[in-house]
């Protein structure tokens, strides 16, 4: 398979802080998976030529039956991934053509993300940019704190953005970002940041938040339900 603009699922995080019985992105939002959510997205968003998943380990196959079950057309892989997210990310990398142009890398544990994240996002790489992020500003003040715990700062809230994903580079960009040391990263874009490329950052969604605790699920469930309620009133 072979396209200009390739998106990333990676999936392979075990969830701690969720508390279930499998991992994560196997965890039911609805009617389906977390991860079906995001897949079924971006395969059915015009802009993207191709998908990988990654997928924790021995969960391979399950993701692909998965990626059936949704009549997915643009995945191309579901490979294991690595202990961090950066390792996820290399394994994902790995299976994007050679000629791939974009790679969009997205959080399966942010399931309800609306494509329109995914046109800015391309938007901006289309226009030149070298890193993209989706970003809101935030709501609460944060302080930056020492390791007693008392605080050391209060940080200018204005100039503070909380980032989502997909994030978008470059192939190249991402697949250098990668080789260098990325042991801590915490997204992709730090690890661009590190090379000293410049990231834009595009208006995100609050649709777009990350499912980590019990009760992130709940208001996923919540928004999922009300969405196909308002499907049904539409047919
Ligand atoms: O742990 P965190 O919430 O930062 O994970 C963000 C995303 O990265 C999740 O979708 C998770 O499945 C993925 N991840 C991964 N491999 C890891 C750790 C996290 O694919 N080793």
């Amino acid at each position: 398979m072979t396209g200009e603009v390739w998106a990333i699922v990676v999936a392979a995080g075990a969830g701690d802080r969720l508390a279930a019985d499998r991992p994560k992105a196997f965890v039911r939002l609805g009617g389906r998976t977390m991860l079906a959510w995001s897949l079924s997205m971006l395969d059915d968003h015009e802009l993207i030529d191709g998908i990988v998943m990654v997928v924790p380990e021995e969960y391979e196959e399950r993701a692909s039956l998965l990626a059936d079950d949704l009549c997915a057309m643009k995945i191309a892989a579901a490979v294991a991934g690595g202990v961090t997210r950066p390792e996820s990310v290399a394994a994902g990398v790995a299976c994007v053509p050679e000629d791939a142009a974009f790679v969009l890398v997205h959080d399966a544990a942010r399931p309800l993300v609306p494509p329109e994240v995914v046109d800015r996002v391309v938007a901006a790489l289309r226009a030149g940019a070298q890193g993209v992020v989706p970003a809101l500003p935030l709501a609460d003040t944060v302080k930056r704190v020492g390791p007693d715990g008392s605080v050391a700062e209060t940080l200018d809230r204005a100039a503070l953005r909380a980032v989502q994903t997909p994030q978008g580079f470059p192939a190249a960009v991402l697949r250098e970002a990668l080789a260098a040391h990325t042991a801590d990263a915490t997204d992709c874009a730090s690890m661009v940041e590190r090379l000293g490329v410049a990231v834009v950052c595009v208006e995100g969604d609050e649709r777009a938040f990350k499912v980590t605790t019990p009760a992130d699920l709940a208001r996923a469930v919540q928004l999922a339900a009300e969405d196909d309620h308002d499907d049904d009133e539409h047919d």
